[in-house]
């Protein structure tokens, strides 16, 4: 059996994965900033179906990024996997990633999730949803991401820093929607509002509405599904302290992101490597690859976990993700300016 096993310093973790044969087994190496159990039933099952046996490289988006641009021409990756579209686009810029045309990829992953010339395309989604203190917050009072920055939220909206993508993300969907002065007239009245100095992750933010720091706070809804389902009887009793809204349903929708995948520019088995995207379209990938970490699957009529279910239709922002890393350094530098740390 053939094991292509590679390792990349301490953090991360390098295996293989399906049966390979003796001689040259058709392969596809992948390179992935996911960390869930079920994405090896996922690649288990990809060489189930197809017999091309994949090769894993786990580690964070920015080494894996890193990595594939120092290897230049010689590189062995064929796949990356990362989350959000703004790291996506770091992999774009770093010119890491091949245009991919795909009837399979196009016509079941909505445009709005995949890149316009088929660098990367979306897997799963990912909501940026607001928490509520249930005790002190009614939620008919908060309707979108504009209203934080009102008044009546002075001293009581809790978000990580502007350093993290996914605010980053969020801040460069408003520009693309509201503008950059409009924008900036938020972010700066958002600062002004916030409870405290950013601080942590998003379960961080969640934990400091339930303990009273805050009444609100910016999320992506899978910390709080994670803390729902938790087997540590402390995280269901933050969960149920806390109610969740789905901003912006009156209007253009709930910012939503993706974790995504690309085929890495000069892959050794490309072929291989559409294969595997195409692959994760499929109903049990999809359902696999959302599960993983409760995300929203792409892929229309493939069955959503039961929490995500519950929580019922949601109108989500139809901007494409792909606007997201055009406006990042603008949305840096605007948070800079409005004083979000
Ligand atoms: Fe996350």
């Amino acid at each position: 059996m053939q094991r292509n096993v590679w390792r990349i310093g301490a953090a991360s973790v390098a295996l293989a994965l399906g049966a390979g044969s003796a001689s040259a087994a058709e392969e596809v190496n992948v390179y992935s900033a996911r960390h869930y159990d079920t994405d090896t039933r996922l690649y288990e099952g990809f060489t189930e179906a197809t017999g091309i046996e994949v090769n894993l490289i786990e580690s964070e988006a920015d080494q894996l990024i890193e990595r594939i641009r120092a290897e230049g021409a010689n590189t062995p990756a064929d796949v990356l996997i990362t989350v959000d579209a703004g790291r996506l686009w770091r992999a774009e810029e770093a010119d890491i990633l091949q245009p991919i045309s795909s009837k399979v990829l196009e016509e079941s992953i909505p445009e709005s999730l995949r890149h316009p010339e088929g660098e990367w395309f979306g897997f799963s989604q990912r909501l940026r949803v607001i928490v509520y203190a249930k005790d002190r917050v009614q939620p008919d009072d908060l309707a979108s991401y504009e209203d934080l920055a009102e008044p009546e939220w002075q001293g009581r909206v809790c978000i990580r820093s502007s350093t993290n993508v996914y605010n980053q993300s969020l801040v460069a969907s408003m520009i693309e929607t509201n503008g950059v002065e409009e924008t900036e007239a938020w972010a700066k009245g958002l600062a002004e509002n916030m409870a405290r100095q950013p601080a942590g992750g998003d379960t961080d933010q969640i934990e400091a509405v339930a303990a009273g720091e805050c009444d609100v706070a910016v999320v992506n809804h899978y910390y709080l599904v994670r803390l729902m389902k938790s087997d540590d009887a402390a995280d269901r009793e933050v969960a149920d302290a806390v109610g969740v809204i789905f901003p912006n349903q009156d209007g253009r929708g709930t910012h939503a992101n993706v974790s995504g995948a690309g085929v890495v520019k000069g892959a050794p088995n490309r072929d291989n490597a559409v294969e595997l995207l195409e692959y994760l379209t499929t109903e049990q990938a999809q359902v696999y690859f959302a599960e993983g970490n409760n995300e929203f699957p792409v892929v229309e009529g493939v069955e959503v976990d039961p929490i995500l279910a519950a929580w019922g239709d949601i109108k989500t922002d139809d901007l494409n993700a792909a606007k997201y890393g055009e406006n990042n350094s603008e949305a840096v530098k605007l948070m800079d300016r409005a004083g979000w740390k």
